[in-house]
């Protein structure tokens, strides 16, 4: 009997003591497991709050950086406006108080005649950036071949800068080189970028332009090498971005609204082709590399 007690007693406690360990080990997890979720939970915010500052911070020095350069762009833009309008308006006043020989005459007229072209080339610089911006503008394409709007591009740079017949020169490309678009803003993209070949170049300003067709895709390669300023390699892909100016002390001094590349860009784009540029440093010209799809 007392045996038997002493079992029971015996048996009691070892299931007390079960179920104590049980409720102990039970509680201890369920104790822990909140700390872990805690501690997860804790990480997961806290990853997501280190993200969300980081991204802000990108946007705001983004935004600051993006303001900057619109203040330079209206700077720029005024100064490229206001300048020739100064410049005629003294003309006309000299013209109009004052007897000016037949010859000074002349003269002021073709100094006018040069800041109207410059005023207008600004303003055609603006339009051309708002037509990039456009997303789904119809292009009316038709078949334009590469030769002409070469030759004209290099024709109206050429007269805008005075520059000698041998400061640009041509190796002529193929007569069947044709691609499909429009041929407006293929002259404006390659007048713009023979304009900034002569613009940052020094002195001795030699252009070659140079065509090549690849045979394997049906593409057209166009080279236009200048021996200018050059471009620092962590420029060559900014350079695009629009109102992005170079901030070297060479690119500086050179009168920009950083619109021409982004223009260049967008139109050869949107005719199936891509644009890159190439240097090999500061001081050793630059060549930019169009290419088109040929029909
Ligand atoms: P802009 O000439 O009006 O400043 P662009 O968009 O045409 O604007 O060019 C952007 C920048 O790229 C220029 O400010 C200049 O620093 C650089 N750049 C463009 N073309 C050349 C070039 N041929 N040689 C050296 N730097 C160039």
């Amino acid at each position: 009997m007392r045996r038997r007690k002493t079992a029971i007693f015996f048996l009691v406690l070892g299931i007390a003591l079960s179920i104590l360990t049980v409720a102990l080990n039970v509680g201890w997890i369920l104790l822990n497991l909140r700390e872990v979720v805690l501690l997860i939970i804790g990480i997961i915010f806290f990853a997501l709050i280190t993200t969300g500052i980081i991204l802000n911070t990108i946007f705001l020095v983004r935004e600051i950086r993006r303001s900057e350069q619109h203040d330079a762009f209206l700077n720029s833009v005024t100064h490229e406006l206001k300048t020739p309008i100064a410049s005629i308006k003294l003309y006309l006043e000299t013209l109009k108080t004052r007897d000016v020989t037949p010859e000074k005459r002349d003269e002021f007229y073709n100094v006018m005649l040069a800041d109207t072209d410059r005023l207008l080339q600004t303003v055609e610089q603006v339009l051309n950036a708002g037509r990039a911006g456009e997303k789904r503008r119809q292009m009316n394409p038709t078949e334009v071949g590469i030769g002409a709007v070469l030759n004209d591009s290099i024709a109206a740079v050429r007269t805008r800068y005075n520059l000698d017949d041998d400061v640009i020169r041509i190796t002529e490309p193929a007569a069947d080189l044709k691609v499909l678009g429009n041929e407006e803003d293929l002259r404006t993209a390659f007048v713009n970028l023979l304009d900034n070949a002569v613009k940052y170049s020094g002195g001795e300003k030699r252009i070659t332009i140079r065509t090549k067709r690849t045979k394997l895709n049906n593409k057209v390669d166009i080279f236009i090498r200048d021996n200018g300023i050059g471009i620092p390699s962590t420029e060559l892909k900014r350079v695009f971005k629009r109102f992005h100016r170079v901030a070297d002390e060479a690119a500086k001094n050179t009168k920009g609204t950083g619109l021409g590349l982004a223009i260049v860009r967008a139109f050869i784009e949107r005719h199936g082709g891509r644009v890159r540029a190439d240097s090999k440093g500061e001081g050793r010209g630059t060549t930019f590399i169009v290419q088109l799809p040929l029909i």
